[in-house]
């Protein structure tokens, strides 16, 4: 029988978990290991990423980041208060949430300004080919999918991964010491708010997935999730494949057009 759930152990710790939700995590562990052992991050932490592939990174990424809040607000729109408690958790944690991630976009700026990538560039440069896996798909589930799936998908797998990754390159004195002095703490702050340690947003997003799916969900239902989740971090793989593998300079719109 399906039943509630409630969070009553520790939020941080998988044990607190149903155990569908524990078999999902593990068994998509695979593909967010091949994220987390990205060449990009190599690169990034010993400070030798060159500047065609930081621009790549700094421009294929930013579809995902200016459009989080986005992902978001398809996900809000789909809850309707005092239908179930997850639908309620989902709405109170979406509204402050949006605006949480209001000033990201503005972070992930200054990061490519400190690491080299105009504003400008970010702003208006196409996207090296094929680097839109992740943006596509988050936007597809967003709009299209279940309440749970979309969550799962976006705020859970890409901003879990995401804080694996930003870890690595926040623990890099290196990297840090790369970036020019003045402008660095600003061009850092993206990578410390999604550092995994100070990011509670995932584990507060599986929480939302497992209350609005309950401790034992239909069988269709978990692979369903088990599938979002796992295509996130092969979009997310696929993006940063993409971005690294771009053989020239992404052209500005604007060089497009002339
Ligand atoms: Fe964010």
């Amino acid at each position: 029988m399906n039943a509630r759930f409630e969070l009553t152990g520790s939020q941080t710790d998988i044990a607190s978990y149903p155990l569908w939700a524990q078999d999902m995590v593990s068994s998509c562990e695979d593909a967010r290991r091949q994220i987390v052992s990205h060449p990009m991050w190599d690169a990034m932490k010993t400070a030798t990423l060159d500047p065609v592939t930081t621009r790549n990174f700094m421009v294929g990424v930013w579809p995902v980041i200016e459009r989080f809040p986005g992902y978001m607000s398809h996900s809000l729109l789909k809850t309707r208060y005092g239908r179930s408690p997850g639908d309620d958790l989902a709405r109170r944690w979406l509204v402050r949430n949006i605006r949480v991630e209001q000033n990201h976009a503005e972070y992930w700026l200054n990061w490519a300004e400190s690491a080299g990538v105009s504003r400008e560039d970010v702003l208006t440069a196409e996207p090296p080919k094929g680097s839109q896996a992740l943006a596509n798909w988050c936007e597809e589930v967003s709009r299209d999918d279940s309440l749970a799936a979309s969550i799962a998908a976006t705020n859970y797998a890409v901003e879990g991964a995401t804080g694996d990754w930003s870890q690595i390159i926040y623990d890099s004195q290196a990297y840090a010491e790369s970036l020019p002095i003045s402008g660095r703490k600003a061009g850092l702050r993206w990578l410390q708010l999604h550092a995994a340690y100070d990011d509670t947003h995932p584990w507060e997003a599986l929480e939302i997935v497992c209350t609005i799916l309950g401790t034992n969900p239909p069988v269709d239902q978990i692979e369903h999730i088990k599938e979002c989740v796992r295509r996130s971090y092969i979009g997310m793989s696929i993006t940063l494949d993409r971005c690294m593998d771009a053989p020239a300079l992404v052209r500005t719109l604007n060089e497009v057009a002339a």
